[in-house]
């Protein structure tokens, strides 16, 4: 029996044999409820297995975000018209190429990624993450969402800029790096640790937050973990738009700045944003490189006058 409506009689009432049928149930019992939220209750009154409807959602939800982003990439891939916006223009990846990395995304979301989104549910219910309706206020969402935007970059940093030493690199990381020019599929292109490890960014972090706080709904993380999908295959995508994200809001991360990671190995670790880089002065790129030199110099000078 679903807990959607945390109400047994209710589920019981509205229920048909068809989701379309259990939708217009819930439309006449519940007219208060908002568009989304009523597509929301049908699921999971109509799967009437939480788990199920929960596992079989989220591997539907990747499945279907990560490709149907991936797809205008590799249209404007094949339209010479684009390349005018393409970061490494003579680098254009062959069909055969990204049909090679769409198989083992396949593969590694089917068995890699399969497991714990089927075990997703009753992890929720422990730690008391919501699937009832109404949904939190619009207001409530955005903030936990952002919150969640600024933790995943702050873990992202630290472990790709673990990934980039020694060992880690060379048996892990340097899979992802097969690409020195990425393009939107590539974006999940790892080795399972990885994937493991900086998943954890996107999934343990609103972990974390409803263990402290108590307090999260499932719909929010379904809102995050799309818009983090957008961001991961936008940012392996190639392309710098005069209207991409970046231009508007310079702090955002966007193609410009993993681009640049992807083609010079090292620097600019972060997903989303640029401030760790900044801070920590990790830029990547021949601009970055030539700033640091200046900086380094003019710091060397004040050095040698202060001596002398
Ligand atoms: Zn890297
Ligand atoms: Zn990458």
């Amino acid at each position: 029996m679903s807990l959607v409506f945390n109400n047994a009689t209710l589920v019981d009432l509205v229920r048909t044999d068809t989701y379309a049928g259990t939708l217009r149930n819930i439309a006449q019992a519940q007219p208060a409820l908002n568009i989304m939220e009523k597509y929301w209750a049908a699921w999971y009154t109509y799967m009437n297995n939480d788990i199920l409807a929960t596992g079989l959602m989220f591997f539907l939800l990747h499945e279907f975000v990560y490709f149907f982003r991936c797809l205008p990439w590799f249209i404007i891939d094949q339209i010479p018209y684009f390349r005018r916006w393409k970061l490494q223009p003579t680098k254009i990846p062959s069909t055969k190429e990204q049909l090679y990395c769409l198989k083992a995304v396949l593969l590694s979301h089917f068995l890699v990624e399969a497991i714990p989104i089927w075990t997703f549910h009753p992890m929720c219910q422990k730690l008391g993450i919501s699937i009832e309706v109404p949904f939190p206020s619009v207001k409530r969402m955005t903030l936990e969402i952002m919150l969640f935007f600024v933790l995943e970059d702050m873990w992202h940093y630290w472990g790709h800029r673990l990934f980039h030493y020694g060992v880690f690199y060379k048996y892990i990381h340097k899979q992802h790096h097969r690409y020195a020019a990425p393009f939107g599929l590539s974006a999940e292109y790892a080795h399972p640790v990885e994937t493991m490890t900086l998943g954890f960014g996107t999934v343990g972090m609103p972990i974390l937050y409803v263990m402290y706080t108590g307090q999260l709904h499932l719909f929010t993380l379904c809102i995050w973990i799309t818009l983090r999908l957008f961001q991961a295959v936008d940012s392996h995508s190639g392309y710098d738009f005069p209207f991409s994200l970046n231009k508007f809001m310079p702090f955002w991360a966007g193609a410009e700045h993993h681009d640049l990671h992807h083609h010079y190995f090292i620097g600019n670790y972060a997903s989303s944003f640029r401030w760790w880089d900044f801070c920590l002065d990790t830029e990547a790129g021949p601009e970055a490189k030539l700033a640091r030199e200046e900086r380094m110099k003019r710091k060397a000078e004040t050095a040698a006058k202060k001596r002398s």
